[in-house]
């Protein structure tokens, strides 16, 4: 545990040396991590694979490329970010000028999760580095390939003075939030996200917190259903087997419109997993067998057993459970009321499509929310009522591959947020810098404070 210290220390001394700082050595760091996602693409693919069954095309797609992207966007913006910025002056200073000047935090740490452990674990870091700042890792101890070869790789490739791996789970992650840190970004689940919160607050440590939480899918009946199934099977059984924070977690649709719905679902989900989708490749498995266990329940629930319309198909020796959707579950079921995370899909059923919003908003606030629709003044109506950290219509997760939107969550589903510019400013202070000449001198200012001066 010593050793953990040791390393955020170590660090501080190279910060404070102010080696992070040059725009140069921000550069060479993020062009090490786009070398090293291209030279070593085949390890991290392996790793992704003994980590989650990941399919090969999902790991290109999801996490080398979009890793890749973000570096190159931090590039190619990075010398405006860095320059301070000449703001208006006020009446009040005049003469005067006024800047806001970026300036690095110190010695960050990031704490990532295991269900995209490489870019939950490099896109922050890029933030980090963008910034000019010392950074300390702790990849996530659930996916072990990908955290080991991210303690490898990245001594490799960046500057190991300034930016450190630590692995490790429970242990290692306390003695890490017993220290002093800058900026403590986090992402995973609430629970621990309260840890780090608290940790961080015996420092005033501030603290970004990429957190979860239930996103739902309303689907209107005025859409174009064929292309809104694919969207949805995608996003929730393309991502990861629906181990992603902003996985449909589930649909809310019209009673009259459930049954085509849940047909077209069905139709499309063999067309892409075929017959026994557990046996498809292209289907991340669970993680773990307490994630399986944990998913399993959530599917033996009493409440649920006449709801299952599709799938429900599991293989625990292979921790794989296949795409699978419920019909009208009851609200007090269990899988109504945790995050599911998983490849489980409920759809709940109301008379008109509009009561949908109230349902969403009577629950604590989800990390995203979907809208399928056709109708411009339903898609206004969501927009205006509905609360998330973010929003999409007529599609699924990929808001957070447009590098010009914030990508953070809203009360419990998160703080903060990151990716393009925003990552460089999750890791900046913001200096307010106002420089005055000595002319222009107002004597209503000084002392005595005549009845005259008062007036003015
Ligand atoms: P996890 O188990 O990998 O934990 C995340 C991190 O917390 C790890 O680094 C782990 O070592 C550390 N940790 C775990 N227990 C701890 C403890 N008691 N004290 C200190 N540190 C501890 O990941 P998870 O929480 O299972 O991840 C899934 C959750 O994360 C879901 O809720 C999901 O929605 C959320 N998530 C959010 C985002 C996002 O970008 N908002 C992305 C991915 C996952």
């Amino acid at each position: 545990m010593a050793k953990e210290g040791a390393k955020g220390e170590a660090l501080r001394g190279s910060y404070g040396a102010g080696r992070t700082r040059s725009y140069e050595w921000r550069v060479a760091q993020l062009k090490g991590i786009v070398k090293m996602a291209e030279e070593r693409e085949k390890d991290i693919v392996d790793a992704l694979y003994a980590d989650l069954a990941k399919p090969e095309t999902e790991s290109y797609l999801h996490e080398i490329s979009l890793i890749k992207s973000s570096c190159k966007f931090a590039l190619k913006g990075l010398k405006n970010w860095m320059k301070p910025e000449k703001v208006s002056s006020s009446i009040t200073t005049f003469p005067s000028t006024a800047l806001v000047v970026p300036e690095p935090l110190g010695v960050v740490l990031i704490m990532s999760a295991w269900n995209y452990p490489f870019i939950l674990s490099l896109d922050p870091l890029i933030g980090a580095i963008a910034a000019g700042n010392a950074a300390v890792l702790k990849p996530s101890e659930i996916a072990p390939a990908t955290s080991s070869l991210l303690a490898k790789l990245l001594p490799e490739y960046l500057d190991n003075s300034c930016i450190k791996v630590v692995e490790g789970a429970v242990p290692e992650t306390t003695a890490l939030l017993e220290q002093k840190w800058d900026k403590i970004f986090y992402t995973g689940n609430g629970k621990v996200g309260r840890i780090v919160m608290a940790a961080a607050a015996k420092h005033l440590t501030p603290v970004v917190l990429e957190l979860g939480g239930k996103s739902p899918v309303i689907v209107d009946c005025n859409v174009d259903l064929k292309v809104a199934v694919k969207r949805i099977a995608v996003g929730k059984w393309g991502c990861n087997n629906g181990q992603a924070c902003i996985a449909p977690d589930y649909i809310i649709t019209t009673k009259s419109f459930a049954p085509k719905l849940v047909d077209a679902l069905k139709f499309c989900l063999e067309k892409f997993y075929g017959k026994d989708p557990l046996e498809s490749k292209d289907i991340s498995r669970i993680v773990n067998s307490n994630h399986f266990n944990r998913l399993s329940n959530l599917l033996d629930d009493k409440l649920v057993a006449d709801k299952i319309v599709h799938g429900g198909q599991r293989d625990e020796k292979h921790l794989k459970i296949a795409p699978t959707l419920l019909l009208d579950v009851p609200d007090d079921a269990l899988i109504m009321k945790e995050e599911i995370f998983g490849p489980l899909l409920p759809i709940i059923t109301v008379d008109k499509v509009e009561e949908s919003f109230g349902i969403i908003n009577s629950r604590t606030k989800p990390l995203a929310a979907y809208l399928f629709t056709k109708n411009k003044k339903l898609e206004e109506a969501f927009v205006r009522s509905v609360s998330a950290g973010g929003l999409l219509i007529n599609d699924v997760a990929l808001h957070l591959a447009n590098p010009h939107l914030p990508f953070g969550g809203v009360q419990e589903s998160g703080t903060g947020s990151y990716h393009g510019k925003f990552s460089f400013d999750a890791f900046s202070h913001k200096k307010a810098v106002l420089s005055r000449g000595f002319g222009g001198e107002a004597s209503a200012r000084y002392p005595p404070y005549t009845p005259q001066k008062q007036k003015i």
